[in-house]
């Protein structure tokens, strides 16, 4: 019987398993061989505090595992399919079932993505889904954002603070975002509005990486290309939660719902932390700092029960 089993191999999940090896509960991290984080996808770091030189997110990743490892915490390749029970919980994984009183979910999110191999070819050498994390590589530069949303359009605000110009792509000719987000992104000296849009490729080269896009309009089916130096998407984000199915209370987009001000799930002993209870701030340090506090709730629900 495990004390502790974190789901997830992210800052959040790496988090949690470094204060709860600390605690001596012995936690069991699984993370699944076919998925990589977002921090593992991602390249130069700047934001994360203690860095001040940058650090590649990979980086992060295996030195947070060192820790948590130095401090006790077990890691295995392994995919969980299921969860059930009411505490202790069973966890059914492709390489068998484990028991455990608490489990630390924090398998986070993934951007949406378009689908288009180029967009794969050009991912981290000037295609991203993230604009806090690299719109500062972009100063001076022109820059597109893809999507027409909250996100979409508080991305495109935030990223004429570096660039030159942010075109919004949209594929309709309305925004789907809150008319006071679409007011402001519409007034914007530095936002231009491509209606009707959808990207067919993302160019670039070797050398220079994304140079451009290539469009379609969706009303005249005509093509376009336009040039351009980053391509921001935003077109939403998918919780890593299919495998809970309703185990845990989920709100409509999947996201698991926590009780205010801690992780706590609607199931006793079972917490989440990180991107795919937090629709907001998806940040690593947002997530590692949500890790620690499903770690300290864990170790308290299991000081109660005993
Ligand atoms: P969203 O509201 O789902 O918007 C996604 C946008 O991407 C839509 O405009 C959609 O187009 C477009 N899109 C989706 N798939 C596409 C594709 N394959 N090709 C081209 N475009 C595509 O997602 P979000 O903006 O990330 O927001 C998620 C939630 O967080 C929302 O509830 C939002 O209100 C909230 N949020 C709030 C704030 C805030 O209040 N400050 C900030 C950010 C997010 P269509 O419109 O044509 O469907």
């Amino acid at each position: 019987m495990q004390k502790v089993t974190i789901i997830g191999h992210g800052p959040a999940g790496l988090t949690a398993a470094i204060y709860t090896a600390r605690a001596g509960l012995d936690p069991l991290v699984l993370s699944s061989s076919s998925e990589l984080g977002q921090l593992d996808q991602t390249t130069d770091v700047e934001n994360f505090p203690g860095f001040p030189d940058g650090i590649m997110g990979p980086e992060i990743i295996v030195n947070m595992h060192k820790q948590a490892e130095k401090f006790g915490a077990k890691f295995k390749i392994s995919h969980v399919l299921e969860i059930s029970g009411n505490g202790p919980y069973t966890l059914k994984t492709d390489s068998g079932e484990i028991q455990s009183q608490t489990i630390i979910i924090a398998t986070g999110a993934k951007p949406k993505k378009l689908g288009l191999k180029s967009e794969e070819k050009y991912w981290g050498q000037g295609v991203t889904a993230c604009a806090v994390c690299d719109g500062f590589f972009y100063k001076g530069l022109d820059i597109v954002v893809i999507g027409g949303g909250d996100s979409a359009c508080e991305e495109a605000i935030y990223l004429t603070k570096f660039a030159s110009k942010v075109t919004l792509i949209h594929r309709r000719d309305k925004l789907r975002a809150s008319k006071v987000m679409a007011d402001k992104v519409k007034a914007h000296p530095k936002v231009d509005i491509l209606w009707n849009k959808t990207v067919k490729e993302v160019l670039g080269n070797e050398n220079d990486g994304v140079t451009g896009a290539l469009l379609t309009d969706t009303v005249t089916s005509k093509e376009s290309q336009i040039s351009f130096s980053g391509f921001f998407l935003s077109i939403g984000h998918i919780p890593n939660t299919g495998f809970l199915g309703n185990f845990v209370n989920k709100d409509e987009e999947g996201y698991v719902i926590v009780e205010s001000g801690t992780t706590k799930t609607s199931k006793e002993g079972i917490f989440s932390a990180g991107d795919l209870s937090d629709k907001v701030y998806r940040q690593a340090i947002t997530a590692a700092g949500q890790g620690c506090m499903s770690a300290l709730d864990s170790e308290r629900y299991i000081a109660e029960k005993s």
